[in-house]
């Protein structure tokens, strides 16, 4: 982890010791067996000792300030603005996502962390929220459960300031995940159903 900016790293909330070699990440259902010094299938968690880190916290190279339509979320909020906030990396792999450059951004992840200044804190974030009139907040752009710890303590400034919380996903983190982002303010989610014809059906 030499050489990350010590904002970009947390212990993962949710993880499990397996051996003095491997971790399980739990942040979502691929349940990554990571080695020592490795990161998961995702790229944004590394096993440091056998502990879990995330390597993303607050790494946002994307923001915008959106209608809630363009989520797309109906009869939820309309007609209001979400500060929309997103890092790198993703837990699926989707020739056709609208944010490839985002989700696979074509380096190693840990070195292109490595070179990134785009730290913004979750105070931050609801700062630029009330001044540019936002009702609430969106983690978006790409996998929002890879930001999991950075959510959870944005949406809890977010809830004191009377902002609404919400995410677009694949829908694939876990259980305990879920119910955490609800504990810390998740309002509502856009989950996408990835797949051909036959899976849309
Ligand atoms: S969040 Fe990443 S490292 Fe964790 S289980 Fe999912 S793909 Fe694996």
């Amino acid at each position: 982890m030499d050489l990350i900016n010590p904002n970009f790293l947390k212990e993962a909330r949710f993880y499990e010791k397996i051996d003095n070699k491997f971790s399980r990440c739990l942040t979502c259902e691929r349940k990554c067996k990571i080695a020592k010094g490795k990161t998961g299938y995702c790229q944004t968690r590394i096993n440091n000792g056998g502990i879990i880190y995330t390597i993303v916290y607050g790494l946002i190279p994307a923001l915008s300030f959106n209608p809630i339509e363009k989520k797309p979320l109906f009869h939820f909020h309309p007609g209001t603005t979400a500060v929309t906030v997103g890092t790198y990396g993703c837990n699926f792999s989707c020739f056709w996502c609208q944010n490839y450059h985002l989700s696979h951004p074509g380096e190693v992840l840990i070195d292109l962390v490595r070179k990134s200044k785009d730290y913004l804190s979750p105070e931050k974030i609801i700062e630029l929220a009330i001044k540019n009139d936002c009702q609430g907040t969106s983690i978006s752009f790409n996998e929002p459960t890879l930001l999991f710890e950075y959510s959870l303590d944005v949406f809890k400034l977010a809830k004191k300031e009377g902002l609404y919380n919400t995410y677009v996903t694949n829908g694939y983190m876990t259980e305990e995940i879920l119910k955490e982002l609800v504990k810390s303010g998740l309002d509502a989610m856009n989950i996408d159903i990835k797949g051909d014809s036959f899976m849309v059906k």
